[in-house]
């Protein structure tokens, strides 16, 4: 066998946002909101240690703080998030589905208050089940397809 080659490329500054749901990467990128102008890898339904698939993202020359790093959970919530500095992991935490997501989501409802150019600033707050469920503070309606209702 030739050397083994790595399927990415190790970073040395930045972060990688590792355990995420297989096949939802995008989503995660959309709701972080970063710019195509960064340079990462992503990678897409790799096999897990734990079993099973997951998707990795790794973004050079950004740290998430842990708010940003927030957001991966409205999308994928068994995400792991590691700053890397030098080569090194410094910091790793999970990602923790915030209680109440404020202005960064729209409500899919056109008739919401928040959706009417009214002074009102989207707001959902988190189910207090375990269905990891958003509702829009002022309708009521369920938030799906989180990715896609990311403010432009
Ligand atoms: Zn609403």
């Amino acid at each position: 066998m030739p050397d083994r080659y790595m399927k990415v490329q190790r970073i040395e500054h930045g972060t990688v946002i590792d355990h995420i749901l297989a096949g939802s990467a995008f989503d995660v990128l959309s709701v972080l909101g970063l710019s195509n102008d960064r340079s990462m890898s992503i990678l897409i339904n790799t096999q897990s240690k734990k079993g099973g698939k997951k998707d990795i993202l790794k973004i050079e020359d950004v740290e998430l703080s842990e708010q940003q790093a927030n957001r991966v959970a409205l999308v994928s919530p068994q995400a792991t998030i590691n700053i890397i500095v030098d080569g090194e992991v410094v910091k790793k935490f999970q990602a923790e589905a915030p209680k109440v997501v404020r202005g960064i989501l729209t409500c899919s409802n056109p008739n919401c208050i928040s959706n009417q150019n009214e002074p009102v600033v989207s707001e959902f707050k988190l189910g207090s089940d375990k269905t990891h469920r958003y509702v829009c503070t002022y309708c009521e309606r369920d938030l799906v397809d989180v990715a896609k209702r990311v403010c432009s």
